[in-house]
């Protein structure tokens, strides 16, 4: 398919380059990834702490069109993942169509061009036909509101903001949070440091990852049989959304899962005092399920110690713990998250009848599956609102959606379209069903996790299986959207330059 209506692509994390990949492979060329920073890979660029690696099995966590035979581990670490994106940026030709250091600050739909104008925070312009967001939903580092966190005399940062010039060799350390980053970052600074502090406010589940290195025997079998590799990595997905029924709120199954994952903590932590502060007060798979091989007995240590009474405040030189204790630090790093429910912020996205999508998103960001919103034509998300999930890898769901964006695409050119614009009955009736299922999930059960909103509202993960999500998306129907077409019939695509 040949088009020239112009593609505007915000970001080159995973999102992004699926896109533009499949893109390319349609025989499309007239779009730009624009990019705030200075190199590609997303969440693999910004996060870049010690021990990072995919908690997803690589192998499905990869994209299904474009599969890698050498990776060294079963969950690679971080360096191999930012590789393999660059490899794929390469191979495909994505980096002459990405403009770096080009945060898009703004876009406005033009309703009678069907056009969408966007400025970046550089004051540049740019008009685009489509308008595709692939910011994700872990981009935004949050450092909690800690009084007197600005008094802190020692060094300060966020894990997702690792400050590698940082010598932590023989310092004294606290890290706040005790979730998916922490647990993979803690056991490599524990070595490094003198005494380390994790102030934990709630335990989380956890089972070993069991990672292990394939052997050159196993890599050079799946480099001469592709299929092989194929089989494998569609047998680990299948085998990971089996695992649907826990989060969908099956207690028998999550029971026996839980006392799986205490019995193996229990066996790892010497100390039963320390193992009781461990053991999590809500459903399995409430929270992301974490996995780790080294993380308990890291906190076996006698440079380790795990605090849960709370911090209190924080003073020059170091923290109060809920129990009126002075703790000093040298450095204190943040393992807090991410801003994960004000989706797209700080963009600021005007669409029909001057509609600001977060004015519309001011009870909470909702989509028609995920990828288009009522109001803001020819506008899709990749991984937006109610598309994460805690049981499979999110590349397929960003697959799902690439190609959905691309059956879109090829309406409006096929049907000389201005815009396609999803109706708000399609999105509502959509999103009623989706609160329904997910209000039976085991997310619904924790005060606060980062896929839900104060009000207790899920927006961030998909209600399903994702063979449901794949099944739902895996072709467009139209019927759910507004066409409207172009006043010359005559031209077949694309739009003069204004
Ligand atoms: P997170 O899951 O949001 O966890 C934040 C941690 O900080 C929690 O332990 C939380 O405690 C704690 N916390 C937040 N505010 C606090 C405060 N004011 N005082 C004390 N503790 C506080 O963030 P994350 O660990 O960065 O992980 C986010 C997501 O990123 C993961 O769920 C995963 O999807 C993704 N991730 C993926 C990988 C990978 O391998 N692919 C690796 C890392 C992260 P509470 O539980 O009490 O709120």
């Amino acid at each position: 398919m040949i088009s020239t209506r112009r593609i505007a692509i915000i970001g080159s994390g995973f999102s992004g380059l699926c896109l533009a990949i499949q893109l390319k492979k349609s025989g499309i060329d007239s779009f730009t990834i624009f990019e705030q920073a200075q190199h590609l890979g997303g969440t693999w660029r910004d996060n870049h702490y010690p021990g990072a690696a995919c908690d997803v099995p690589s192998f499905a966590y990869s994209f299904s069109f474009e599969a890698e035979t050498a990776w060294t581990h079963k969950w690679a670490p971080h360096d191999e993942i930012l590789r393999y994106m660059e490899r794929c940026a390469e191979k495909y030709d994505l980096y002459p169509h990405i403009r770096f250091s080009s945060p898009v600050a703004s876009a406005c739909f033009d309703e009678t061009t069907g056009q969408w104008l966007l400025r970046t925070t550089r004051g540049e312009e740019s008009i685009a036909d489509i308008l595709v967001s692939g910011c994700g939903q872990l981009n935004r580092p949050v450092i909690p509101d800690i009084a007197g966190l600005e008094r802190f005399q020692g060094k300060q940062f966020h894990s997702a903001r690792w400050d590698h010039s940082y010598d932590l060799s023989g310092k004294t350390v606290g890290v706040v949070g005790t979730a998916a980053s922490a647990i993979q970052f803690v056991p490599e600074v524990a070595k490094q440091v003198d005494k380390l502090h994790v102030f934990q406010r709630s335990p989380n589940w956890m089972f070993p990852r069991f990672d292990r290195a394939y052997s050159e025997a196993e890599k050079r079998r799946f480099q001469h049989h592709p299929w092989l590799a194929r089989l494998y990595r569609w047998g680990l997905w299948g085998r990971l959304d089996l695992g649907w029924p826990v989060f969908r709120g099956n207690r028998l199954l999550g029971q026996r899962l839980e006392k799986l994952a205490e019995k193996h903590m229990r066996s790892t932590i010497e100390d039963p005092v320390l193992a009781d502060k461990l053991v999590p007060d809500y459903p399995i798979g409430g929270k992301r399920l974490l996995i780790s091989d080294g993380y308990y007995a890291t906190l076996n240590r006698d440079n380790v110690a795990l605090d849960t009474n709370g911090i209190q405040r924080v003073t020059e030189a170091g923290v109060v713990t809920g129990d009126g204790r002075e703790i000093a630090l040298d450095a204190l790093i943040f393992a807090t998250g991410f801003a994960t429910t004000d989706f797209l912020v700080p963009l600021e996205i005007e669409g029909r009848e001057h509609h600001r999508l977060h004015e519309d998103w001011k009870d909470g960001a909702e989509a028609y599956l995920g990828l288009t919103v009522s109001g803001y034509p020819n506008f899709f998300m990749l991984y937006g609102p109610n598309t994460n999930l805690g049981h499979n890898s999110i590349i397929f769901m960003i697959e799902c959606q690439a190609l959905y964006i691309l059956g879109c695409i090829r309406r409006l050119c096929d049907r000389n379209l201005r815009y396609l614009d999803v109706r708000p009955e399609a999105q509502a009736k959509f999103n009623h069903r989706l609160q329904k299922k997910l209000r039976r999930t085991v997310w619904a059960v924790p005060n606060r996790s980062w896929y839900k909103q104060a009000d207790g509202r899920i927006t961030n993960n998909w209600s399903g299986p994702t063979i449901r999500y794949w099944w739902q998306t895996r072709k467009p129907d139209f019927s759910a959207y507004v066409e409207v077409t172009r006043p010359n019939r005559n031209t077949t695509d694309g739009f003069e330059p204004p």
